[in-house]
This record gives structure tokens, sequence and C-alpha cells, in this order.
């Protein structure tokens, strides 16, 4: 485990550092987009959103002044009021005429002399300064400015909101005489916001002076005052402090959402209009835009490093099986077979069952390699490992130990046995003909081989037990050769 652990530690850094950089990134480009939609919201969509609302319903707000200033303005009604307020049917059929052409809700002409006050149908009471009601008129008179506007809420039906301009009378020398108006419905108002509301998902509201909310498109579902709405709490004294032809940017936490706010005065109703977005809603465009690049871009990371480990792993076995090989005979070589043979030792000692090694030697190998020339060697070297290879067991280790000394490891055999299979090994080589299987050879090429043979005893060194299979081979070739000696 340890030793896998290891031979990936490149690629497992790699792969740290690949993931790392990667959400990183991600992060990095999450929380930039972030950044660049939020000041792109408080700098420019929501203050644009108010400037287009604040100017389509300036030509609300304006058309009562307009049309009640024509009105004070008239000679019609300035003389009228001169003149002693004559005929009333003929104001009525003014102020009629007036309400009818621009689809008003009221119309009225007060008049300062009499107190009358007129409206289409004629003369409806004379107002008095201790009703409260009437009130607004000797406000108006005192007016330093030509005129006042007055919203009126419908709460009940928000979309009968009106709005009454009071627009002060004077005769040709400037002195007050009377006040006239008209009421207008601020239908397009409302119509506006809700389409707002619906094209961009903004919440577009209004609130008085006090922060209490006096208009809101259907689907804000603001109410009440701002001082008490949970987030806007806490921004309340802010936007009511916004000035007149000023844009506030600011933002505000409700719940987990982060809400960017515009707020600006709108003068010629004493309210503030205030735009607003949820950030996380305008940022689903780009979550969803950086998950499709996060899963892309992961895949891609992940394919390459999948092809990267694969080619690794082929490319590290490829040099640990060379590094273990012998490259003539493609058995063990000498350095790998140690490692088997201590993993043999550990396997027979804790299984109890015995152990051999058979040390094998070519007889008078150097006398072919003189006579029919090294090829002819090498070859004779690669076909006994074949020989060894066939006639072992799959479980046996053959591993190419020197120059022309072969090591056989054979597992769960006792010496017995082991020294038959040698014998049998012995006999299949001497009876090959090694140049039926080479060109280069000049007639029949018979060899034989000397082997010597021991049982790995408990505790026993390995050094001991390969010196003991060597002196039984010392003393095979001692007894003339091809033949297979044992140490007891
Ligand atoms: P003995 O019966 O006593 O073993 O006689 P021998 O001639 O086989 O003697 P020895 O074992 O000392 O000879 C080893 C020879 O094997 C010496 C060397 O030239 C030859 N040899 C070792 N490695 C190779 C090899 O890779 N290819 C070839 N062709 N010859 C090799
Ligand atoms: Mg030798
Ligand atoms: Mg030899």
């Amino acid at each position: 485990m340890r030793k896998s652990l290891k031979r990936y530690q490149l690629l497992i850094w790699i792969s740290l550092l690949l993931t790392l950089g990667f959400i990183a990134v991600i992060a990095s480009n999450y929380y930039v987009s972030k950044d660049a939609v939020e000041r792109s919201l408080s700098e420019n969509s929501l203050p644009i959103t108010g400037d287009n609302v604040y100017s389509e319903i300036q030509k609300d707000i304006l058309r009562p002044v307009f049309v009640s200033a024509q009105m004070a303005h008239d000679t019609f009604v300035r003389d009228w009021l001169l003149n002693g307020e004559d005929d009333a049917t003929q104001i009525a059929k003014y102020l009629k005429e007036v309400k009818l052409r621009n689809n008003a809700i009221s119309s009225f002409l007060v008049s300062d002399l009499s107190k009358n006050y007129y409206y289409p149908d004629g003369l409806l009471k004379t107002v008095k300064e201790s009703d409260s009601r009437d009130l607004w008129f000797f406000r108006v008179k005192n007016l330093k400015t030509p005129y006042e506007t007055n919203v009126d809420l419908d709460l009940a039906n928000r979309d009968n909101m009106t709005i009454f301009t009071n627009y002060r009378v004077t005769d040709y020398s400037g002195k007050f005489i009377g006040a006239v108006g008209i009421g207008l419905t601020l239908d397009t108002m409302k119509h506006l916001i809700d389409s707002y509301q619906s094209r961009f998902q903004r919440k577009i509201y209004f609130v008085d002076k006090k922060g209490t909310v006096v208009l809101a498109g259907s689907a804000s579902l603001k109410n009440g005052n701002i001082h008490q709405l949970p987030g806007l709490s806490h921004i309340a004294k802010q936007i009511l402090g916004t000035s007149a032809n000023d844009s506030l940017h600011l933002t505000y936490q409700n719940d987990a959402e982060k809400i960017v706010l515009n707020s600006r005065f709108l003068p010629e109703l004493g309210w503030y209009l205030l735009v607003e977005q949820n950030l996380d809603t305008e940022m689903q465009a780009i979550q969803r835009s950086l998950l499709i690049n996060g899963i892309v871009g992961g895949s891609i990371t992940l394919l390459v490093l999948l092809l990267t480990l694969l080619s690794i792993r082929r490319y590290q076995n490829k040099i640990e099986k060379s590094a273990a090989t012998d490259p003539l005979t493609k058995l063990l070589n000498r350095q790998a077979f140690d490692f088997v043979f201590q993993q043999a030792i550990l396997d027979s000692e804790r299984s109890r069952q015995p152990l051999c090694v058979a040390l094998m030697d070519i007889d008078h190998f150097k006398k072919i390699n003189d006579k029919q020339g090294h090829l002819i060697g090498d070859h004779v070297l690669k076909e006994i490992a074949m020989i060894a290879k066939r006639s072992l067991r799959e479980s046996d280790v053959i591993c190419r130990w020197g120059g022309e000394e072969f090591l056989i490891l054979l597992k769960n055999c006792a010496l017995e046995k082991a020294t038959a299979i040698a014998e049998n090994l012995r006999t299949t080589i001497a009876a090959n003909d090694f140049s039926r299987t080479t060109d280069l050879a000049k007639g029949r090429l018979n060899l034989t081989v000397s082997m010597g043979v021991a049982e790995c005893k408990t505790q026993e060194s390995e050094d001991s037990v390969f010196e003991r299979a060597d002196v039984a081979l010392y003393q095979a070739k001692e007894s003339g050769r091809n033949s297979v000696y044992f140490s007891e």
C-alpha cells in the first residue's frame, strides 16, 4: 500500500494542485462576477430603472399641474371671479368641460372672496377655516409657490391613487383671489411598476418621508414602514436621508439573500422611489454557467489525470519488469529473485510446506561457445530456459543465476520430489537436440546439465541453503557431470 502510494505520489500531488487550482479559479470567477454584477446593478441597472420610472411618472405627476395652471391663468376664470361670481352655471360648465377633457375624477374652484367651493355640478359648499377638511385652501392662500400637489391614496384599492393639484388664482395685479385644481388618477404609475417588476424581477415601491410604504407593485409584497421591515430597517435612515436629485446605492441582507437597492427622492411627491433586486437571483445565470464550466473542466481534468495515471502505470510496470528480467532468457534476474525467494521462505514457514532450491549448471559450456560460437551459446541458454519453464510447475520460479547457471525454486516440494523434478529436467535437456531450433548449428547439438538440490531447513539462512545446493552441484560435476546430487 505504502509502495503504491509512493509510486503515485507525484500524480497525487498534481491532482491535488489541479483540483485546488480549479476550485480557486471557479471561486475567484464567482466572486469577481458577483462583484461585477453587484456593481452593474447598483451603478447602472437600478438607477436606470429608477430614472425610467421617474421620467414616466413625471408625466403623470406634472399633468395636473399643467392643467390647473391653465385653469388658474384662464381669463374667463379670473374675470368670472373678479366680476362677482355671477352665474354659477357658467363656471360649473367650465369645470365639467375641464374634467371631461382631462379624464379627471374631479375639478374645482374656490373663491377667496365668497369662500364658495364650485365643482362641475355647481356650488358645493363654502370653505371654513374651522373645518379641518378645508384647511388646504387657507394653506394654498399663503403658499409661496404657485401650487401644491397632494397625493391621495385609497389604501383599500391602490389602483385608485389620485393626485390633486391646488393652484393659486390671482388677479391681474397678482393678488390672491382663489384656488383651482383637478384630481387625476395615477393609473399609469401602477401599471408601470408592475411591468418593470415582471420584466426585470425588480421590486419597485415608494415610501413617504416617514418611511411608510405608500405604493408598491402587486408582486413586491412590501407593506408597512421600512423602519420595521426585515433587513430594510438597518438602512431606513440612509434611505430617508437621500437628498433630492441624488440617487443612493445601498445593499442589505434579508435572511440569506443579498439585496441591492437604489433610492431617489421625488420632490414632486415628497416620496422616495426605491428599486431593489435580489443579487442571488441575478447570479443564478452566472452560477449555472460556472457549474457547467466546472463540470466540463472537471471532467476533462479527470480524464487527463486518468490517462496520465494509466500511461504512468504502464510505463512503470514496463520499467519494473525490465529491471527484474534477464534480457537474454527473459527469466527473473538474480536481484529480482532475491525478493521472490524471501517471500517464498516466509510463505513456506507460514504454511509449513517444504521449499527446495535446485542449482543447474551447463556442462562444458565453454566448449560450445568455443566450437559453435557465442550466438549458439546464447541460443542454448534461451532454449534451456524454455525447456525448464515448460517442465516445471506454474508455481515454481526459475531464475538466471549467473552466466550459464540457473536457480530453480520449488515450492511445496520436499527434497525427494525436488530431486525427481530436477532429474526429469536433466534428462529432458540431455535428450534435446539444440540444433533443431537454429540454423547456425553445425550438425546435432546435444548437451547436458549438472544439478545440486537442497531443501531449506527451518531458520536456515539464504546463503547457507545456496551454499549447500552449490556443494551438491560441485559433487555432480566431480562425479562426471550430467547428474543430479542433493544435499541432506
Ligand atoms: P563446467 O562443466 O565445469 O561448468 O564447464 P564450463 O565450460 O561450463 O565452465 P564454466 O561453467 O566455468 O563456464 C562458463 C562459461 O559460460 C564461460 C562463459 O564464456 C560462458 N558464458 C557465460 N555467460 C554467457 C552468455 O551469456 N552467453 C554465452 N554464449 N556464453 C556465456
Ligand atoms: Mg558455470
Ligand atoms: Mg558450466
